[in-house]
């Protein structure tokens, strides 16, 4: 049997990266990347419109609601 670890390419860097479970950033080559990766999509590199249009929605029920009230 082999013993060679099974390796990956990090999306971030392109780096041979690690994919056992011994790394925790796996499939990234590391803490750095990972984070950096949590970045981008939080900085919306991955789009979601629903995200908005479910604001706009509990916007318009929360006036609703009110109206109703008075
Ligand atoms: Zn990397």
């Amino acid at each position: 049997m082999s013993t060679t670890p099974r390796t990956g390419r990090c999306p971030q860097c392109s780096a041979p990266a690690l994919l056992e479970a011994g790394n925790r950033f796996r499939p990234f080559c590391s803490e750095r990347c990972k984070l950096l990766d949590f970045g981008a999509w939080i900085n919306g590199q991955y789009t979601i419109p629903a995200v908005e249009n479910d604001i706009d929605g509990e916007e318009i029920e929360i006036d609703d609601r009110d109206s109703r009230l008075q």
